[in-house]
């Protein structure tokens, strides 16, 4: 089942500037970050600005721009991290584990092993700024 989009949820806030992310790519629809919460180093973020909760909520167009983004930062990613592989996933709903209610794509280097906890371990900030320095250079 699907929530009520939440005008005042961390990530419309990080979209309005209210609050900081660490940046690695934004273009007139899109939006991708990395998640202070990592399950992997490298684990980033692809978000519309468009206001939508779930894919089933999202504009096809938007959709289309999370996927070119996803493509452009996966292969960015792909290469900072060394990784011949990586990981695309995204949540849809309370039900499913969705902690955040803006739609949005987890993108990390390899395969879903050796995760951490899903949005538990805060990661260091000056860590996360250095990943995405190499991210950012390989866009
Ligand atoms: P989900 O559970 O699929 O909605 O994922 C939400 C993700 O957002 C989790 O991986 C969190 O670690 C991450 N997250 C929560 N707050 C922030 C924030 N302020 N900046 C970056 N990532 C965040």
């Amino acid at each position: 089942m699907n929530f009520e989009y939440d005008n005042d949820n961390i990530f419309a806030k990080i979209l309005r500037g209210e609050i900081p992310c660490i940046k690695v790519f934004e273009d007139e629809h899109t939006l991708a970050f990395m998640d202070i919460m990592p399950q992997k180093p490298g684990h980033t973020l692809v978000i519309p600005k468009e206001s939508a909760t779930t894919i089933y909520d999202l504009s096809d167009e938007a959709c289309l721009s999370c996927m070119k983004t996803v493509k452009i930062v996966g292969k960015a990613i792909e290469k900072a991290m060394q990784s011949e592989g990586s990981t695309i996933f995204q949540l849809n709903g309370v039900f499913a584990g969705q902690s955040v209610p803006h739609f949005h794509f987890h993108v990390f280097p390899g395969p879903p092993v050796d995760l951490k906890d899903h949005a538990v371990e805060l990661e260091d900030v000056e860590k996360l700024k250095l990943i995405a320095n190499k991210i950012v250079a390989c866009i």
